[in-house]
């Protein structure tokens, strides 16, 4: 349970900016001197910065999320009747621009990275112009049967009614709030988390609608939000191992020079891998160093995980001698040692059984050992680098002692 409030911290930071512009909003409406037209071009900034940046790292799902944003700003704007000195939002572009955020956003958390307008992302391309035409059509009243459509209010008013909202896009933007939600609680994601927040400050912007300065505040905050998850989703990218979900061997050597004082290194090598790849195939090799990397991120006593390359691992542990750090990975080790791999059974039926029977295909169940390495800071080895390759020597000295082992 504990684990699964965690999963939405994602969330923080995205809801942190919404409530800021959802402050600012308010601060603005007892100052109404706040300029319109900084706002509007902060909300296209924003914009520009998550189309750049999406563009750049192949985000094509931020990439299309903003689009579709900045085309229902910059149209809903545009095409107001003139004369009220503030844009007075058209309805019909209201209408349908309040439908298509929201689905989009849950279209686009659930189909799989296809790359921005090149290769595969080609149709998605379309698609997404499609819709800017469409609300644009919507715009100029050339659609006149779907937004009256879309408005339909096939449900009692007295809950609506608190929003300016229709209820089709009410409804849209709660369903894709819940998938949201749902997502993250069984698997946080940053990306899921971005994509709440720009469900949230969308669906506000059109909730205050009324208000001149809603769209530009929280379409503002919309964009920062995108702009930060494609930033912080390339940081992961370069610094978090995709198969093993640890931080990689360029985060390692970040870590290594900030160490200072006393700590301890240990390395980390799965005993005889070569053969197990060679027996049951790399993909079950792959799906077993899953398995034992997630045993070693939860070393206890404070030991920091990295996957060094390979089989091989790296625990840091800031401010501890061996002598506080070995016991910790003595468990590490023994716990590895005593978890049975369940392996499915390589003769399956070629063909799926007309039958469904009960699961009794033969399971294999094999051990996995693996020898550790530690060295401390101090005496003679000066830098971390040197401590790493003291840990190395310790690890060679495990093996040679028969493996399975913490050496130091
Ligand atoms: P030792 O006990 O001496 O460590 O024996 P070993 O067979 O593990 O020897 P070594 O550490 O030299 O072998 C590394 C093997 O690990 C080679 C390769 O088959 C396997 N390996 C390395 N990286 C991966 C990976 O990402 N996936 C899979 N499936 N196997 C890998
Ligand atoms: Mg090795
Ligand atoms: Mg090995």
């Amino acid at each position: 349970m504990k684990r699964n409030i965690k999963n939405f911290i994602p969330l923080a930071l995205p809801a942190g900016l919404v409530l800021v512009a959802w402050l600012l909003l308010q601060r603005s409406q007892s100052a109404p001197s706040t300029d319109y037209g900084i706002l509007k071009y902060s909300s296209f900034a924003a914009f520009t910065a998550s189309l750049f940046l999406s563009y750049w790292f192949n985000r094509s799902c931020i990439f299309y999320i903003t689009v579709i944003l900045a085309a229902s700003q910059l149209l809903m704007g545009r095409l107001a009747p003139p004369g009220t000195g503030w844009p007075l939002y058209s309805h019909q572009v209201y209408t349908t621009a309040s439908l298509l955020i929201p689905v989009n956003i849950l279209l686009f958390s659930l189909v799989r990275e296809r790359g921005v307008i090149w290769g595969r992302g080609k149709l998605w391309a379309f698609f997404v112009l499609g819709q800017v035409l469409l609300i644009f059509g919507a715009g100029m009243g050339e659609t006149p049967g779907l937004v009256n459509d879309l408005s339909a209010a096939p449900f009692s008013p007295e809950f609506f009614s608190l929003t300016p909202l229709p209820q089709l896009s009410l409804i849209a933007f709660a369903a894709t709030f819940f998938v949201l939600i749902i997502r993250l609680y069984f698997k946080p994601s940053p990306m899921d988390g971005a994509l709440a927040g720009v469900l949230l400050a969308s669906a506000l912007a059109f909730h205050y609608v009324n208000s001149h300065l809603a769209v530009p505040v929280f379409f503002t905050a919309a964009g920062t939000i995108m702009t930060v998850a494609v930033l912080q989703d390339s940081y992961r990218k370069a610094y978090i191992d995709d198969l093993t979900g640890l931080p990689g061997r360029r985060a390692l050597t970040e870590e290594l020079e900030k160490l200072d004082g006393k700590y301890s290194i240990a390395m980390l090598d799965i005993d005889h891998f070569k053969k197990f790849n060679d027996t049951y195939g790399h993909d079950v090799g792959d799906e077993v160093l899953k398995l034992i990397a997630a045993g070693i991120r939860n070393v206890s006593g404070g030991g920091k995980p990295f996957r060094y390359g390979g089989e091989e691992f790296t625990i840091l542990f800031p401010g501890r001698k061996i002598s506080q750090a070995e016991h910790h990975l003595e468990e590490l080790r023994s716990i590895i040692a005593r978890r049975p791999f369940i392996l499915r059974s390589d003769n399956r039926p070629p063909s799926k059984p007309k039958r469904v029977s009960p699961p009794k295909a033969p399971r294999k169940k094999v051990y996995i050992t693996v020898s550790i390495g530690v060295s401390e800071s101090g005496g003679r080895l000066r830098t971390a680098g040197e401590v790493v390759k003291a840990a190395d020597e310790a690890l060679y000295r495990a093996k040679d002692q028969g493996r399975n082992r913490v050496s130091r």
